[in-house]
């Protein structure tokens, strides 16, 4: 191996802790007691809009709105006609959750394996080249990954082969002397390997861990 490709959310970045966090928080402020059936609920809405997003019906900004259509009545609460206010509302949103922005505990013992393996590290992940560039940066791994593959910047998302190929040429190595690893066994697994690079899949609710996985060759 010469190098090593991350997903980013699930994988290095606990999106679905700090969604949660911010969540409860933000709820909470519209005066709602957040229960678990609220946060499933967001989280099934998220996936819907998120994945228009990635099919290209959808800008980042639309998904977001999409989302508050859709959820707003779920707490009950009225949709705003324009796009100016709805943007407001998901600021309350997107400010907790950014308050929650952390990796988990793994994520830098790992990359710093990969790095004393001598071998180049980069991410791959579904999504806004501007959050996601902002969240290796607030977690604070930036120092130690070589290139930010985003979805938006490649013009293409996992699982279309395209988007591996694009991340190994710019980290200048071959797919198959690069490792793939992240929590979507779909997208970072099964479509990696179709894409010529090994896979592990990073399964933490089976005890997986990142240090283990870089480690396992
Ligand atoms: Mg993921």
């Amino acid at each position: 191996m010469k190098a090593v490709v991350f997903d980013l959310d699930n994988t290095l970045f606990d999106h679905t802790g700090c969604a949660v966090a911010g969540l409860r928080s933000w709820v909470t402020e519209l005066g709602i007691t957040p229960t678990d059936e609220l946060i499933a609920e967001w989280f099934v809405i998220e996936e819907d809009q998120f994945n228009r997003f990635l099919a290209g019906e959808l800008t980042h900004q639309g998904q977001r709105r999409g989302r508050l259509r859709a959820f707003l009545p779920v707490l009950g609460l009225p949709v705003p006609v324009a796009d100016a206010e709805l943007d407001e509302v998901f600021t309350g949103y997107l400010t907790q959750y950014t308050n929650n922005w952390i990796a988990y505990p793994d994520a830098r013992p790992a990359l710093e394996v990969a790095r004393s393996n001598g071998w180049r590290v980069g991410v791959l992940t579904n999504g806004s080249t501007r959050q996601q560039n902002a969240k290796v940066a607030a977690i604070g791994l930036a120092d130690l990954i070589d290139v930010v593959c985003t979805s938006e910047a490649l013009g293409v998302s996992k699982p279309d082969p395209l988007a591996y190929q694009r991340v190994c040429e710019a980290l200048g190595v071959e797919p198959g002397e690069t490792l793939m690893i992240g929590d979507n066994l779909e997208l970072d697994v099964i479509a990696a390997r179709a894409a010529g690079l090994s896979a592990h899949h990073l399964d933490r609710a089976a005890g997986a861990t990142l240090t283990q996985l870089v480690g396992r060759q």
